[in-house]
Parts: structure tokens; C-alpha cells; sequence
């Protein structure tokens, strides 16, 4: 599998994730502005490189609450409300886009923002012209920013989590890589926080059920909604839409150029293209309760 890793570097298209709680400090709930920093460089580096990127970016509602001043953990009857969770996305988003447009600037780096729900990827005309967009903004030389329309997308039509997110983006913009940065190191054979016997897996060829089976009950961080069953939910669109994809700790953002260098970090799930693979047909039947 060496050759596959050092084939990382002939890759065109490429989506990074990132979620909320890699992007702020964990005692405060405030945005990690230096952290924030190193990732937009190391974005700005893959383009120098010759990469179409794509950032995929939580922390919309995490940084609207932490804006008002409403407590991160709140349970029970005092969890956010619905409106309450969409009023600090509508806060936090804008907040968060100011910051990566000043942070792209640095480099001068053309970014925009777009902002999806399901109905993005279910409804034919949405789903044109949301990849026409992209295609747009790619030849024009801007790194997209990502996220759900938290704001508008109520249970119905919400995707949910931005793993998957982020592999639908993958698959309608056919990037031949994803990257989920997270707050864990890869694949486990078993949950390394439970089981210190635990071993990350470095390379997935299939996603057998034997797989699959190990992201069940996973619940992931307190602050994103993303755990390992969303990553393998990702893993299974991005790679059967024709990109191989990585999840690897986000801890030292460096880790993005490593990875394309042939870094041996993180587990990589190979792609494995299907022709005929039904993006909205996989979206209508996800239930991940
Ligand atoms: N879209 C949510 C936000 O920006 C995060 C979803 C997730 O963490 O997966 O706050």
C-alpha cells in the first residue's frame, strides 16, 4: 500500500473537513484563532501545489453560542432549542466566514462561502446548480468554504453532520480525495478510549460489514455531531463516488501537507468508483439516529 500513499501527490481535487471542535479551545468555547491560521496556510499550500481545495468547516453553532454566551453543554430540558440552535448559526457562520476571509486574504486567497441542506443533493435542479457553482468558483480560483444552512435546515431537510457533508461535496465536485481532520487518529479495530489493545488500521480496502460494524455506537465529541458511524457513512460515498479518503487527527494541521508528501499518518480508505453510484438514492436512505 506504500505506492498508494505516495500516489497522494498526484491528486487534483481535494476536500478537507474540519469540525467545531478542532477549531476552538476547549475550556472556553472560543475560536482558535491560531489553529484557524495553520489551517488556512496549509489550505493555501495545496493550492500552491496545483489542487483544486475545498474547505468543509463546522463551528457555525459552536461560535454563535459562544457569541451570546450560551452555555456548550446545555442537556435534558435545558438543550438548545431548535431556534435557538439556528439563531447561533446564523451568528456564528458570519463570524466564522470573517474570520477565514481575512485569514485567505493573508495569502490572497479568493474563498466564498456556500451553505448546503439535503435538498441541495436530493433535488435535481438544486444539485446542477449548486455543482455548476462549484465548478465556477473552482476555475476562478477560490477555495469554497462549506457548511450546512443550519439556519433553514430543520430536521426534515437537514443532513445532519458534516462528515457526510463533506463526502456529498466530494462526490458532487468528483474529488479524487477527502480528508476528515478529527479529534481521533484514524480506524480503530475497537474504541481506543474503552480498549487499549485497540489498532489503527492504516489502510481500508473494502468497507466489509465487519467494518461498518465498528462505527456503530460510536458517539465522536461533545461539541461536533460527527463520530466514527458519520465517517464510515462518508467513507462509503466517497469512495464508491471515485475518491479515496483519510481520516487522520487534526491535532498538528501540518498533517495535511505530510499526507499529500506520502506521510504514513491516519487510516486511508481506498476508493473504489462504482459507474452507476446514486448519490441522492444513498442521501434519501441514510438514517442515522
Ligand atoms: N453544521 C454545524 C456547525 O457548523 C456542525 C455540524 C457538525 O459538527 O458535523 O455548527
Amino acid at each position: 500500500m506504500k505506492n498508494k500513499r505516495e500516489d497522494l501527490k498526484f491528486k487534483k481535487r481535494i476536500v478537507v473537513k474540519i469540525g467545531s471542535s478542532s477549531l476552538q479551545h476547549a475550556q472556553t468555547g472560543g475560536m482558535d484563532y491560531a489553529r484557524m491560521e495553520k489551517l488556512v496556510r496549509e489550505l493555501c499550500n495545496l493550492k500552491n501545489r496545483g489542487m483544486d481545495v475545498i474547505l468543509v468547516s463546522s463551528g457555525a453553532i459552536a461560535a454563535g453560542r459562544n457569541a451570546v454566551n450560551m452555555k456548550a453543554h446545555r442537556t435534558g430540558c435545558g438543550a438548545m432549542t431548535m431556534a435557538e440552535k439556528q439563531a447561533c448559526s446564523a451568528i456564528g457562520q458570519a463570524r466564522l466566514m470573517m474570520t477565514y476571509q481575512k485569514l485567505f486574504g493573508e495569502y490572497n486567497q479568493l474563498t466564498a462561502q456556500i451553505l448546503m441542506t439535503k435538498n441541495t443533493v436530493l433535488d435535481d435542479t438544486n444539485r446542477i446548480n449548486a455543482i455548476n457553482t462549484f465548478t465556477e468558483l473552482m476555475d476562478m480560483g477560490a477555495i469554497p468554504v462549506v457548511n450546512e444552512n443550519d439556519t433553514v435546515a430543520t430536521h426534515e431537510i437537514e443532513i445532519g453532520d458534516n462528515d457526510t457533508l463533506s463526502a456529498i461535496v466530494s462526490a458532487m465536485v468528483g474529488a479524487d480525495l477527502l480528508i476528515l481532520l478529527s479529534d481521533i487518529k484514524g480506524l480503530y479495530t475497537d474504541d481506543p478510549r474503552k480498549n487499549p489493545d485497540a489498532k489503527l488500521l492504516d489502510t481500508v480496502e473494502d468497507l466489509t460489514d465487519e467494518i461498518l460494524e465498528m462505527g456503530k455506537g460510536s458517539t465522536g465529541s461533545s461539541v461536533g455531531t460527527g463520530g466514527m458511524n458519520t465517517k464510515l457513512t462518508a467513507a462509503q460515498i466517497a469512495t464508491r463516488s471515485g475518491a479515496d479518503m483519510i481520516i487522520c487527527s487534526s491535532e498538528d494541521l501540518g498533517i495535511l501537507n505530510r499526507l499529500i508528501d506520502g506521510s504514513n499518518e491516519g487510516t486511508i480508505f481506498l476508493s473504489d468508483p462504482e459507474d452507476d453510484f446514486d448519490l441522492p438514492g444513498f442521501i434519501r436512505n441514510i438514517h442515522h439516529d
